[in-house]
């Protein structure tokens, strides 16, 4: 039985019964959310288990060869425990080694497969083979979002898309080929959506696109409405707007996908004035100008280095946070040394990589210079070691600050200490703060809500802080 099988608040009364795993990175969290929340409106209700549902839904994930095998694995598990399976996602695009679709061809006995994005199409398939339950009480969606939906990250943080697809055409990746070309949402919906989400009660509001420094590019940035207003859509309005939103709830939004384009450069005095979390989540994949130009990646022609050492001048609390790939094909041993160079002078507070891989369907298998894989595993070693270290410095850095903490785990009101994240610290991919029990008996902790604390420590990747 998959861990990542969903329920949503049962109703009342007898339904119909749908099984729903969600795999993969937030915007496929964020599909499933409007998935879950359509059912959830037309009065379907969910299982706990793959054999007490009367149809399952997988939402896929097809990036790295990894998810692509956790995907087909689920959707093996989930047609031997209940035979009627509807796909989703990413994967559910892939086209396989005979020209049809993949998973087609590998299970042709599912009910349906779509691409990412596509509600409608799952629902259309949800109602051919299990027809809605009719009761119009059943229509009111549960929860205290909204016009937000149903949410699947905890009450008290919330992930926002803003885009669906991408115009780069980066030579490692098939996401474009999966998710199409970039669609900016209404800025007024997005407004729309984060309002309610404050609301009911998100005290961080995560940012998420595959480029959210391209927002509105593909409509021209045209002007939208909000609060009676004309406004923009594009990512300096937005960001604006979405901090003024924030402060006004005492809450936060961070930032991710970022690219180093010049445009960038408005946003960190928004950060410096406590506007948006001074944090930035910049996928920059490697250093090198000419590894750049062989990933096709945007933003290669920036002065990556200099644009970050202006960006710590006017915002000397910014946090990077950043994924790399090393043992990209051609990459010399020089160019993989300036990397780590770069991982040192950016100071990049923290860094994944991952030793590169080819993806079926990429331009980069095509690329010549293919590296052995242990050469390849070799460098992500040689590379977290260096971002350990630069990590680590950062992280010292902290010790004897206080700072605020937004609290995720606090058995029995925090008496016993409890878990949070700082501003540095986005939920899932970034370390934590361990709480210790507060110093004032009076002092209680609670999940959802800001607590100060002292930083008294470094755990791994993590701070450990005594709540003031
Ligand atoms: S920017 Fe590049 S890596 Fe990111 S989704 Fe677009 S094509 Fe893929």
């Amino acid at each position: 039985m998959s861990e990542n099988l969903i329920t949503i608040s049962p109703s009342q009364g007898p339904a119909p019964r749908i099984g729903f795993v969600s795999l993969g990175c937030p915007k496929a969290l964020t599909d499933s959310e409007l998935i879950l929340t359509q059912l959830s409106a037309e009065g379907y209700q969910t299982s706990k288990t793959f054999d007490g549902a009367d149809l399952v839904i997988v939402n896929t994930c097809g990036f790295i060869d990894d998810a692509v095998q956790e995907s087909l694995d689920t959707i093996a598990e989930a047609l031997n425990e209940n035979g009627k399976v509807i796909v989703t996602g990413c994967l559910g695009a892939k086209t396989g080694e005979g020209g049809g679709n993949m998973i087609r061809e590998m299970h042709p006995s599912v009910l349906a497969v779509t691409g990412p994005h596509a509600t409608q199409e799952v629902m259309d398939a949800v109602h051919t083979h299990l027809p809605k339950p009719h009761d119009p009480f059943l229509d009111l969606v549960p929860g205290g979002f909204g016009t937000a939906g149903l949410k699947l990250t905890p009450r008290h943080y919330a992930y926002l898309k803003i885009s669906e697809g991408c115009n780069h055409r980066c030579t490692f990746c098939i996401i474009p080929s999966m998710r199409g070309d970039l669609v900016s949402r209404p800025i007024g919906d997005v407004l729309k959506e984060a309002q309610a989400l404050f609301a009911g009660g998100v005290k961080e509001l995560l940012v998420i696109s595959q480029d959210t420094s391209a927002y509105g590019v593909d409509i021209q940035y045209r002007t939208g409405f909000w609060d009676g207003k004309p406004i923009k859509s594009r990512m300096l309005e937005l960001v604006q707007a979405l901090g003024e939103m924030a402060k006004a709830h005492g809450a936060w939004v961070r930032l991710h996908y970022v690219y180093p384009y010049p445009s960038v450069d408005a946003i960190i005095p928004l950060m410096a004035q406590g506007l948006v979390l001074p944090y930035l989540d910049v996928p920059f994949q490697h250093s090198h100008p000419d590894v750049l130009r062989r990933m096709k990646r945007p933003a290669s022609g920036e002065k990556n280095l200099e644009r970050i050492q202006q960006w710590r001048e006017l915002c000397p609390q910014l946090v990077i946070r950043s994924t790399f790939i090393a043992g990209f094909p051609g990459e010399t041993e020089a160019e993989f040394e300036h990397l780590l160079n770069f991982l040192h002078e950016a100071r990049i507070d923290r860094a994944g990589c991952f030793a590169y891989s080819p993806v079926d369907g990429a331009q980069a298998n095509a690329l010549p210079g293919q590296l052995p894989a242990a050469l390849r595993e070799e460098r992500r070693s040689r590379f977290m070691a260096v971002a350990e270290e630069v990590s680590m410095n950062r992280l010292r850095d902290r010790i004897g600050v206080t700072m605020q903490v937004l609290v995720d785990s606090a058995p029995a009101m925090g008496r016993k200490g409890g878990v949070g994240r700082s501003y540095a610290d986005a939920p899932e991919i970034d370390g934590v703060v361990h709480l210790l029990p507060p110093e004032k008996m009076s002092k209680t902790l609670k999940v959802g809500e800001f607590t100060s604390a002292r930083i008294v420590d470094v755990r791994g990747h993590d701070l450990v802080g005594v709540p003031v």
